[in-house]
């Protein structure tokens, strides 16, 4: 009933399908980079776009291959236009989930997730999937040309001028190295081609969120360290990229956590405290202090 003239039938099949498609936690960001091409009709589509404000209302999750397992009990999370939030928690807490849940890769049990005091379920799940860009750590290339691959981000590829390809490349530190390859932004990557270092391979990742130029961003942020140069590169692209949009990151770096407009502690199926560092910082018995001891954030 929550769909407005969808064939309910045909939706909820494409999504047992990708339930079952997920295997493991690590995936849910590659299925997340994967999925955009699918055209989902029915549901609301809204005439104008979004300002980016997300809330979590009170949301019940397991995931359908265990139920058993309460991934979320009762999380509440509001996220107001162009702001940054940082979800921080121990492993396993359901942070890559909360993206999930956003992108309509799942739905709750009870509670919802609103965008713009919209209730995600009575939304065109494309429509909403238009407007989140992603950036995983492990971003999928495919084994496509550079430019095939940052035009993926594109609802019109064929409408990208060249000179937006461009801006964006630099944009995201990803056109001085295509400079250098045989066949700058035709040169084929992956398997068939050139092997991309994590960096560029996260930098050509940024390049496709920023042709996407969505309202909102989910980043899963890197744990394995890039050196020094590549990580300054990958880092500068993530800023300019994160401006104006709402954000919501999978922080594992402390001038991450520090400079979010809001922390989130994930834990034991809710969000046990919230707040800026300092605020934070201040609570002497509070998650975040006891997180940030068993927890080591990168400097
Ligand atoms: P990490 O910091 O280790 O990446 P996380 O906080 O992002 O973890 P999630 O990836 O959201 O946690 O996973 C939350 C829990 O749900 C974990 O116990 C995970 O094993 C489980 N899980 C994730 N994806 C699925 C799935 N598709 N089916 C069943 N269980 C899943």
């Amino acid at each position: 009933a929550a769909y407005i003239g969808v064939s309910v039938g045909g939706l909820s099949s494409f999504y047992t399908e990708l339930n079952k498609s997920v295997g493991a936690a690590q995936r849910i960001w590659e299925i997340m980079d994967r999925t955009p091409a699918i055209p989902v009709t029915g549901g609301l589509t809204p005439l104008t776009d979004p300002q980016g404000h997300i809330e979590y209302k009170n949301v019940k999750f397991s995931y359908p291959s265990r139920q058993d397992t309460e991934i979320f009990r009762d999380l509440v999370l509001d996220i107001a236009p162009g702001k940054m939030v940082a979800v921080v928690g121990p492993s396993g807490s359901g942070k890559s989930t909360l993206a999930a849940l956003l992108l309509r890769l799942y739905d709750p049990i009870d509670g919802a997730v609103y965008l713009d005091g919209q209730n995600i379920r009575d939304l065109n799940p494309s429509w909403v999937k238009k407007h989140i860009g992603t950036v995983s750590q492990e971003p999928v290339l495919f084994s496509n040309s550079i430019k095939d691959n940052i035009l993926y981000g594109s609802e019109n590829p064929a409408q990208v001028t060249s000179e937006e390809l461009i801006r964006v490349a630099k944009e995201a530190n990803v056109y001085e190295f295509v400079q250098q390859l045989p066949q700058g932004f035709d040169t084929v990557v992956g398997e068939r081609g050139v092997m991309l270092s994590g960096g560029q391979k996260q930098r050509v990742a940024i390049a496709r969120a920023l042709i996407k130029d969505p309202k909102i961003l989910l980043l899963d942020e890197a744990t394995s360290a890039l050196d020094a140069q590549s990580e300054r590169l990958v880092q500068e692209a993530l800023e300019r990229i994160m401006k104006g949009r709402t954000v919501l990151t999978i922080a594992h770096r402390l001038s991450t956590i520090q400079n979010a407009d809001t922390i989130a502690v994930l834990r034991d199926g809710l969000i046990v405290e919230q707040g800026n560092y300092q605020e934070l910082l201040q609570n002497e018995k509070g998650a975040f202090r006891e997180l940030m001891k068993h927890q080591a954030f990168q400097s």
